[in-house]
Formats: structure tokens, C-alpha cells, sequence
């Protein structure tokens, strides 16, 4: 998941949309064998990065009115310090399911109280007077939060990775508090944020004015031209060597096609706490404007197989793609996954065919499979409310199916299409499903696709195998 629609995927879990920004899907789960329990999450979190409340950018010239320190302690866990410019009577804290803050925070400064609201959570005195100081200690959960960032995450050899989105106090009005954080790593351990490699961060402000991770512990991360990644040295060898042929190409790549290369040095973080489940094989990806980070989970992982290096390959191309989509984000919540989503997915299969990763029987099996995924997502309702049944894998699966037929109509590739879309998209603020059909328009002249577009994204098909194939035709699919 993100409008930051941040895409992850669990193993065999639901599925939903979190506080606007990722949310949790199946993945391949129809069509893998039946001991593995695979999961894909992707998430995306580019639609939640545009939803998530952003800092101001006014905010960066002004003094913080709330510091937050982050320090690590020797058992993963995290000591948490607020100090605020000018008393407050509470502090507020966005949704977070299953009362993760209730049980994974605890407040170490006496005469304090966390409350879960319906919709997050705040930290008050018991007496109810004001105050300018609060420490908190939170720890790694085992369970994980579906549909949302896991605000500490447990890296192999004692480190951690934050999400700072969880941390970051709320105004009443749901924006984000002007405030800096600081992050004071165990000794001789570090703190990797964007760019930085550093022995602590203080006053610190996410480049990208949004909630942002930061790895805190001794790996090293491993700098090219293009990234800044931290590997998880649990992660199995045969992971890591993937992972460090992939993204320089898939970068490289997406870099020439697009035109465009990152604003920011993204960073690439991969956890892996494989467990004990020997079947299972799960891939969760969150991805933040210049950033992602990849979860590995279950047995499968620990030997290459035919199986596991599909899902890596085409899940981590994905999550590379929403790094450039960021660009051009979606204007809310409210505009349809499905846009950058399927165009994830098909982005990603154009790379692995163009990288030579896949042949053409490999990119039209896969194709084939988004079809027919997607006409079976369509059997209860139209791709337009597919999102708020619970049907993530429509907006995947069918989303792919039009980003190909969108570009099949131009004669021309995902790739070429999206790089259009992302030079017209970012000079505004934050584009609508209805600027994706007036540039489908705009791009072809020709008014009947655009039709047939909206017909098939809008309107319950009775038999949606025969609707798919409608809008290939009209695209002049070569498939
Ligand atoms: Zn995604």
C-alpha cells in the first residue's frame, strides 16, 4: 500500500485499506500450490504518501514544537522522548490497529496515560494538567499490523527500523505537529536515513516532508550510484545476491525509460525474519516516497527455488516503480488504486522481459494470468468499488490489464505511456482518475477507448472474461 497507497501483502491475511495508506493483499494465492501460504503484499505508498497529513513545508524554517528522540536500547526496543516547545494537555497520535500503542508502548515518566481513541490514540497526565515532557519505551510487535507500516521493526543483529509516521504527534485537526527528531543509536551502531550514515541524528527532518523509515543498528549499508540499501545479513545469501543484480539494473532501467532519475537517493531496506514456517513465503513491501522496504517471511525463502525468485524479482521491481510514480501522486485517497497499482505490476513485467529476466512466453503467461485474475475479481461488482469490498487483487489485476491496453491504444509501452503521465501529472497537485482519461485522450484523440474505459472500470459486467477481452480490442491489444 498509499494514495500513499501502500501495497503489502501477508500471508494468507485480509486485505484493507489503512489510515489512507497501504493496504494488504494476496497475491498469486489461486495459482501457487497449496502448502505454500504465499501472500504478496505490496504496498504502495503512494497514494498514502499524498493522503498521509504532510508536514508543512512552512514548518522547515520554523523551530520544532515538538522534539521527538528515538534511542535505542540494548533489546530492540526503543525509548521514545517528547519535549514539547510550550505545554500541551495531550499528545495525539494517528489510527494504528490493534491497539498496537496500548500494547507495545509503555510510559516510563509517572502519572502519565495512553488512551485508544476511534481513531488513534493520546497520551495525557492522569491529573489533567499540562506538560511539556513525556518518555515512552515501544517495542517490536510479532504481530503484524495489516494495512498499515509496522512502526518497529526487528532487523537481524540487534538493529531496528522505525517508521516515524507512528511517532509523530497529531494536531485536533489530523495534521502533523511541526517536529523534528533526533536518533541516538546503541554504541558503535549507526543511523541510516536517505543519504545519511551517522553515529546519532538530531533535529532531523525527512527530505521528503513525510513520514519517512530510519534503520538504527551496526549493518552497514551498502552504497551505489543509485541506492543506499540495508540487507539484513539474515536474510539467505542467494536473497542478498539478488537483490544487489537487481536494483541497479531495474534502477538504471526505470531511470533511462522514465527520463528521469530520483530526486532523492532512495534507501532500500530488507528484513528478514524468515521464522520457522517452512511453507510459507511471504513478501511485504512498503514503499514511502524514496524509499521501500521489503519483508521476508516463512521457510520457502531460505533455499532459491523457481518460485520464491519470481516473487522477489517481479514484487521488488514493483515496489522500484512506485519510487518513480511518487513523482506524480495521486491528489487523495479517494483516486483509484488501480492507476498505479496495475501499472506497478505492468511496469514490472516490461522490465523483466526488457532485462532479459523473462522471455516473451514468460510475459504473455503472466499477462494471461492478470486477465483472467482480473475477470474473476469482477464476477461481484465494478473495478470502481472493488477497493471498499475488500477486492485489492482487482485493483492489481485489472489495473494491469488496462495500464497495457491504455498504452496498446498509443502503440506504445507501459514505460513510454507513464513516462507521459508523470511529466503531465507532477505539475499539479496531485492528479484524478479523470486526468488519467483526459490524458488517455489527450495522448490517442480517440474518444471511443476512453468510452470503453470508463464503461469497463464503472460498470458491473455480467460476464467480465468477455469485457476484458472488449477493451483489449478496442486497445488493438497485440496479445
Ligand atoms: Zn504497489
Amino acid at each position: 500500500m498509499l494514495a500513499s497507497l501502500g501495497c503489502r501483502n501477508k500471508s494468507g491475511n485480509d486485505i484493507g485499506v489503512s489510515i489512507k495508506v497501504s493496504f494488504l493483499f494476496q497475491l498469486f494465492a489461486g495459482r501457487l500450490n497449496v502448502k505454500s501460504a504465499i501472500v504478496l503484499l505490496c504496498a504502495l505508498a503512494l497514494a498514502g504518501a499524498a493522503l498521509a497529513p504532510m508536514a508543512l513545508a512552512s514548518d522547515r524554517a520554523r523551530p520544532a514544537d515538538i522534539r521527538v528522540g528515538v534511542e535505542q536500547q540494548g533489546d530492540g526496543a526503543l525509548q521514545i522522548s517528547y519535549d514539547l516547545k510550550k505545554p500541551r494537555r495531550a499528545l495525539l497520535f494517528g489510527e494504528l490497529a490493534a491497539g498496537h500503542r496500548v500494547r507495545r508502548w509503555e510510559i516510563e515518566t509517572p502519572g502519565f496515560v495512553l488512551d485508544r481513541l476511534d481513531d488513534g490514540d493520546r497520551i495525557t497526565r492522569i491529573d489533567g494538567a499540562k506538560f511539556d515532557h513525556v518518555v515512552i519505551s515501544a517495542s517490536p510487535d510479532l504481530i503484524r499490523i495489516q494495512k498499515n507500516y509496522q512502526p518497529v521493526t526487528a532487523y537481524g543483529e540487534g538493529g531496528v527500523m522505525v517508521y516515524t509516521g507512528h511517532f509523530w504527534p497529531l494536531t485536533a485537526r489530523g495534521e502533523r505537529v511541526n517536529t523534528t527528531f533526533g536518533f541516538t543509536p546503541e554504541p558503535g551502531a549507526k543511523v541510516v536515513a536517505f543519504g545519511a550514515r551517522a553515529d546519532r541524528l538530531t533535529g532531523w527532518r525527512s527530505p521528503m516532508a513525510h513520514p519517512a523509515f530510519v534503520y538504527m543498528g551496526p549493518l552497514a549499508p551498502v552504497e551505489t550510484r543509485e541506492v543506499m540499501a540495508v540487507v539484513d545479513p539474515a536474510a539467505p545469501q542467494w536473497i542478498s545476491d539478488e537483490f544487489y543484480m537487481l536494483t541497479p539494473r531495474v534502477f538504471a532501467h526505470l531511470a533511462g525509460a522514465l527520463d528521469f532519475s530520483l530526486a532523492v537517493k532512495p534507501n532500500l531496506f530488507l528484513a528478514a525474519p524468515l521464522g520457522r514456517e517452512v511453507g510459507r513465503l511471504s513478501y511485504s513491501g512498503d514503499a514511502l516516497p524514496a524509499q521501500f522496504q521489503i519483508t521476508l517471511e516463512g521457510g520457502a525463502w531460505r533455499a532459491p527455488s523457481a518460485k520464491a525468485r519470481a516473487i522477489f524479482r517481479r514484487s521488488t521491481i514493483h515496489e522500484a516503480v512506485h519510487l518513480w510514480q511518487a513523482a506524480a501522486r495521486p491528489g487523495s485517497d479517494e483516486v483509484a488504486g488501480w492507476i498505479h497499482e496495475g501499472a506497478a505490476d505492468a511496469i514490472a513485467a516490461e522490465t523483466l522481459l526488457a532485462l532479459g529476466l523473462w522471455d516473451a512466453a514468460d510475459f504473455t503467461a503472466d499477462f494471461d494470468r492478470a486477465r483472467g485474475e482480473c475477470a474473476g475479481e469482477l464476477r461481484d461488482g465494478p473495478l470502481s468499488t472493488a477497493a471498499m469490498r475488500g477486492r485489492f487483487r482487482a485493483l492489481y489485476a485489472c489495473g494491469h490489464v488496462i495500464a497495457a491496453a491504455v498504452s496498446w491504444a498509443e502503440e506504445e509501452t507501459v514505460l513510454d505511456f507513464w513516462k507521459g503521465f508523470i511529466a503531465e501529472a507532477k505539475t499539479g497537485d496531485g492528479y484524478t482518475e479523470e486526468d488519467f482519461y483526459d490524458f488517455v485522450r489527450d495522448r490517442g484523440g480517440d474518444r471511443d477507448f476512453v468510452s470503453a474505459l470508463r464503461y469497463f472500470v464503472r460498470t458491473p459486467l455480467a460476464n467480465p472474461t468477455r469485457e476484458v477481452a472488449r477493451l483489449l480490442d478496442a486497445a488493438g491489444a497485440p496479445l
